[in-house]
């Protein structure tokens, strides 16, 4: 089965991974979908050329988000939706796929090393997030007006390089 969930992505690309979900049907919100959708829009306009964006993790039931040590009440799990898709696009730098959820807007953002996690939910309190050493720093309701300072003040990096 390959059905399109929008122009881009496929239903199975947000499908929970373990084996007991291989038959359950694959929710994911229509927001959210339109948000990748519009972040696909910025990276090619910047590329000229069309970049796929990969969903490394989209719905997740209870015991799939429990196994990975996800938040517990993450978003990735159906309520009755998945509001959250981690993703990654070969050849841009998390931050800066960062930089393009943030240009949308709507977004909570998440960086980590691996790519990005993004979600419609509003701040409670806080916008963004930075995954660093196997803890989580939050941005707060102060610092969720500008990603790229919350980054630099957290790592002290500006941003042009990721040795991390
Ligand atoms: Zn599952
Ligand atoms: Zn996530």
């Amino acid at each position: 089965m390959s059905i399109y969930a929008s122009k881009h992505f496929k239903f199975n690309e947000f499908k929970c991974p373990c084996p007991k979900c291989r038959k359950k049907k694959v929710r994911v919100s229509s927001l959210l979908l339109f948000k990748l959708e519009e972040m696909i829009i910025i990276i090619d306009e910047g590329l000229n050329y069309h970049r796929p964006v990969i969903v490394l993790s989209g719905n997740r039931c209870e015991e799939e988000n429990k196994r990975i040590g996800g938040f517990p009440g993450s978003e990735h799990i159906p309520a009755p939706d998945g509001e959250a898709a981690d993703i990654k696009v070969v050849g841009i730098k998390p931050l800066d796929l960062g930089l393009i959820a943030e240009k949308v807007g709507g977004l909570r953002i998440g960086i980590a090393k691996w790519g990005i996690h993004v979600d419609v939910k509003p701040p409670c309190p806080s916008k963004f997030w930075i995954y660093l050493g196997g803890k989580i720093i939050y941005s707060g309701p102060i610092e969720n007006n500008n990603l790229i300072e919350f980054y630099q003040k957290i790592t002290g990096k500006g941003g042009e390089k990721t040795d991390d």
